[in-house]
């Protein structure tokens, strides 16, 4: 496991769940408005001859598909930040999801140790909070580019934590292995646009992107655990005929697409963007406002009653 941080507590990130959050680093996505970029971009490790054992091309940004306007974005996404060692540094009051920044409180280890030093230090801390928090967060990044994140999760299953996955929804086989193995308890899937637009706009350059998307949303339909969908409200990737198309999808949990919608009661999270500190400030967007987010939250919510604004 490639590991850039680690939020030491969390009472609102795992519902129901007292935790801490595991944030796992490479990228397949190049979202503009990632808060993260120090745990999409992969300098450090490449850079690191110990690592390239466990450097899939998975985590290579855009492995498939076509290069198109997305490479200004994959440059972007190359650069650490000078804000980076604030990003791994996160507070134990804030909600972090995928992308989104937090505050800080000090980490156990900031990302920069060897990875299995790393490791070390991350299962010393879990076995010390045994009894004192009860699950893991397992965010990034994206965890399921992560090849051993079965055998992880099995290591911190048998220190009795629950455990709660965030993912982007792009490697749904990975999903099926971790669900066939009893090894989740919560899952997050990002909507960031419909999947049919994830590739024109440049989130992922994979090529069957919006395929592996759909095969997400109808495991998780499928999977009998509990999970929720998270939608960052920014312009043009989110407006009013796209959330009625996501409701609609969701309803329909991918499989059928448009056809056939039903009413879910799958929790739908809808959050405000900070547009400060972003992967890719060049990219033509606009943070939603206050008004239009609560007028989609009431859009969703007649196809999805559990759609919500985070927080609230
Ligand atoms: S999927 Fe998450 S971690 Fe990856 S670029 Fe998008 S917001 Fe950042």
């Amino acid at each position: 496991m490639l590991t850039g941080g680690l939020q030491k507590l969390t009472t609102l990130d795992f519902p129901g769940v007292v935790s801490s959050i595991v944030f796992t680093k490479g990228c397949n996505f190049r979202c503009p408005y990632c808060h993260n970029p120090e745990l999409v971009a992969l300098g450090f490790y490449l850079k690191n001859p110990k690592h390239q054992s466990t450097s899939d091309a998975d985590l290579m940004p855009h492995a498939t598909g076509q290069p198109t306007q997305a490479a200004t974005v994959q440059e972007a996404a190359t650069t650490v930040p000078a804000n980076a060692s604030q990003l791994l540094e996160h507070s134990s009051a804030a909600q972090t999801s995928h992308g989104q920044a937090a505050t800080s409180a000090p980490s156990p280890y900031c990302g920069n140790l060897e990875p299995r030093a790393e490791m070390e230090e991350l299962f010393r801390f879990l076995h010390k909070r045994q009894g004192l928090i009860d699950g893991l967060v397992i965010s990034g990044g994206e965890p399921c580019l992560q090849p051993d994140l079965p055998e992880f999760c099995r290591e911190v299953r048998k220190l009795g934590y629950k455990i709660k996955l965030d993912t982007n929804g792009s490697r749904p086989q990975m999903l099926q292995t971790l669900l066939d193995s009893s090894l989740l308890d919560y899952v997050a899937m990002d909507l960031k646009t419909l999947p049919a637009a994830y590739f024109k706009y440049g989130f992922c350059r994979e090529a069957d992107i919006e395929s592996r998307l759909l095969q997400t949303m109808d495991i998780l339909r499928d999977c009998g655990l509990p999970y929720e969908y998270r939608t960052t409200c920014v312009a043009p990737f989110i407006d009013r005929e796209i959330i009625l198309e996501l409701a609609q999808l969701i309803g329909a949990s991918g499989r059928t697409g448009m056809a056939g919608a039903a009413k879910t009661d799958t929790p739908w999270y809808f959050q405000k963007a900070r547009l400060n500190n972003v992967l890719s400030p060049e990219t033509p967007m606009e943070a939603l406002s206050d008004e239009t987010v609560a007028e989609l939250v009431a859009e969703a919510a007649k196809l999805a009653p559990k759609a919500a604004l985070r927080g609230e």
